[in-house]
């Protein structure tokens, strides 16, 4: 008898689609249009992982034919000149997203930052106002990642509602934007995070399973419900195991065991990963339509 397994959701395939639309609206809006949208990337410093998302963000807002500007500022750039840089770029007609990558350097009040970017042109979704709308119902620019999980959900199982989901991890980034955008599709939602007690008996009640969590393989195949969805956040590199020093990714999810029970599972890489730049030029896309009083051609 061969074992089930469940359905892997290609992240990168959907998410390719998803830039080729927003590449195909942005072509038909500047047929009436002098400026495209505008999305500008701050980095400060020279963290490695920073410098291959922004380059990543880079590449593919051009690709999508967008205006694409990355601000590159040194470690010990002073907060007040971040702040002048922002100030400059909410004024920006030319603008109309803005993303200062995270983490900053110590000398930099990350919230003080994410309340200074105009939340029209918060493209990242953390402004207190958009978060605040968010959580109230009303439209908002919401956070890439979550926004990218919630894509793959909903293209997977259609209607969510009525669903159990279990969000593992509360943080701003990821857990708790998460679990407000599946409240909004009417699923009965529970956040855990380090305190839960059994969480591995409250995962078993999850149709739905969004781990977000950052430790490798955490998630074991006996903690999914047979047939539940499986949306892994996680993003862990571990070491390959050839004896060589190198490393591979894996998510928070145990795959190779909860791939037997699920009923659909995003794999680590090539999961949720991809989703979070198409999210982001869809943010930018929806931001740039708002402040031009155009209608934003996507659902
Ligand atoms: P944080 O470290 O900010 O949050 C982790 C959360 O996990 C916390 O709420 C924490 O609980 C919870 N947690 C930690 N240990 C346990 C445990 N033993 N049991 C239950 N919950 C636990 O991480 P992020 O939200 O920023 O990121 C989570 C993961 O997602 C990381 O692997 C990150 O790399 C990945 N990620 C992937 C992205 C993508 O594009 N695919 C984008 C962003 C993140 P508590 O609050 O109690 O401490």
């Amino acid at each position: 008898m061969t074992e089930a397994t469940a359905r892997l959701i290609d992240g990168k395939a959907v998410a390719a689609e998803i830039r080729a639309e927003i590449g195909r609206h942005v072509a038909a809006i500047m047929r009436d249009r002098a400026v495209p949208p505008g999305l500008a990337v701050i980095l400060i410093g020279e963290d490695p992982a920073s410098q291959v998302y922004v380059r990543s963000k880079e590449k593919l807002a051009g690709e999508a034919g967008f205006k694409s500007v990355v601000y590159r500022r040194p470690a010990d750039t002073p907060e007040e000149a971040l702040l002048t840089l922002i100030e400059g770029l909410n004024e920006d007609p030319t603008i109309h997203g803005i993303l200062v990558q995270l983490p900053v350097p110590a000398q930099i009040d990350e919230a003080k930052i994410i309340e200074a970017i105009s939340p029209e042109k918060d493209v990242d979704g953390f402004h207190p106002t958009n978060v605040g709308r968010l959580v109230a119902g009303q439209s908002a620019l919401v956070p890439c990642t979550p926004l990218g999980c919630l894509t793959l959900l909903k293209r997977e199982l259609g209607d969510l509602s009525g669903a159990n989901a279990v969000v593992i991890g509360r943080s701003n980034i990821v857990g708790k934007p998460m679990a407000s955008l599946l409240l909004r599709e009417s699923c009965t939602v529970t956040t855990a995070h380090s305190r839960t007690r059994d969480l591995p008996d409250l995962c078993r009640r999850a149709d739905i399973l969004v781990p977000a969590i950052g430790k490798p393989r955490f998630v074991k195949g006996d903690w999914v419900k047979p047939g539940a969805a499986v949306i892994d956040v996680g993003i862990n590199r571990v070491d390959a195991g050839r004896g060589d020093g190198s490393t591979r990714l894996v998510g928070d999810v145990d795959f190779d065991s909860a791939v037997k029970v699920a009923g659909v599972i995003t794999p680590v890489p090539g999961g949720v990963g991809p989703m979070t730049i198409a999210m982001l030029l869809r943010n930018t896309l929806e931001a740039y339509c708002r402040i031009n009083r155009i209608p934003f051609p996507m659902a």
